[in-house]
């Protein structure tokens, strides 16, 4: 019970997707040294140096997923944490401990194409509160405090304001927003988790659907004009926002770019385009 990242928030972790290839017969893991690596710069963060390098790390996760025998969509949970049953709030002197969990994983958000959003009233912490880009599980008070407000009000999701006021992330999501013919995601500086995912569909929207994508500080009220809007994330993948508090984005169904960002992104990960397939590490 005593255990230090229990009490004080002082882990980091990663999600992970493994997708199955039915006609191949394999699952794929997505994107895993990209992962990898971010749980790492999250456990510099933390100041824990981790036994395992990034190599064997990434080693360690296909080693269980061949374990577990798992042929179907899965999610992969490594925890890197101070394990120390002591009392003191503090980083150093600690000793991290590695865990992987992997399980059978389907839709996160039930609404995937039209999801409810609200933007919540608790903001997102700044830079200099605790640093979004690393994945730390002391933060996930902040994202749980939102998630439970949104759906305990009937919504789906949150969408979380910056310390600045300006739109950051959902509670497990980054955010993008379509506006004629351009999308606009909130750039790194904006309280954000550098998503995998989010940096992925930019490379897929410019260099294989042709959009130009701007990254940049995005207002609330763009969130209300804009022609479509989606989240992103491992576990959320791409998911269509329908209503913001309320109010229809564009037509009120999931927009046309979006599905198919979403077909594609679907292949992609799945393996079945030769040249992202560099992103799909064979279990
Ligand atoms: N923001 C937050 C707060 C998250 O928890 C996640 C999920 N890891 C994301 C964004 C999306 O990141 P990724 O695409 O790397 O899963």
């Amino acid at each position: 019970m005593l255990t230090h990242a229990l009490n004080y928030g002082t882990g980091v972790f990663a999600g992970i997707r493994g997708y199955f290839n039915r006609e191949e017969g394999k699952l794929f893991v997505f994107r895993l040294f990209d992962h990898v690596r971010r749980l790492h710069e999250s456990a510099r963060l933390m100041r824990m140096g981790l036994a395992l390098s990034e190599e064997a790390t990434s080693r360690a996760v296909l080693e269980l997923v061949r374990a577990e025998g798992l042929r179907e969509d899965c999610y992969i949970r490594p925890l890197a944490f101070y394990a120390d049953e002591i009392i003191g709030v503090r980083l150093h002197g600690l000793n991290p401990v590695l865990s992987i969990v992997a399980l059978p994983f389907g839709l996160y958000i039930d609404k995937a194409d039209a999801a409810h959003c609200t933007i919540s009233s608790w903001r997102r912490p700044d830079d200099n509160v605790i640093p979004a880009r690393g994945k730390i599980t002391g933060s996930y008070a902040n994202s749980a405090l939102a998630k439970s407000d949104a759906l305990l009000a009937g919504f789906d999701e949150a969408i979380l304001l910056n310390h600045a006021g300006l739109v950051s992330e959902g509670s497990g999501e980054n955010v993008f927003v379509v506006r004629r013919g351009v999308v606009a995601t909130p750039s790194l500086n904006q309280s954000v988790l550098e998503g995998i995912t989010r940096r992925s569909l930019i490379t897929l929207l410019r260099d294989e659907l042709g959009v130009p994508v701007e990254e940049r500080p995005i207002e609330r009220g763009e969130l209300f004009v804009a022609d479509e809007v989606f989240l992103t994330g491992t576990a959320a993948q791409i998911t269509a926002v329908a209503r913001i508090d309320h109010r229809p984005v564009g037509s009120g169904r999931i927009g046309p770019l979006t599905e198919q960002l979403r077909q594609l992104f679907f292949d992609v990960v799945r393996g079945r385009v030769a040249k992202y397939r560099c992103w799909c590490v064979e279990t």
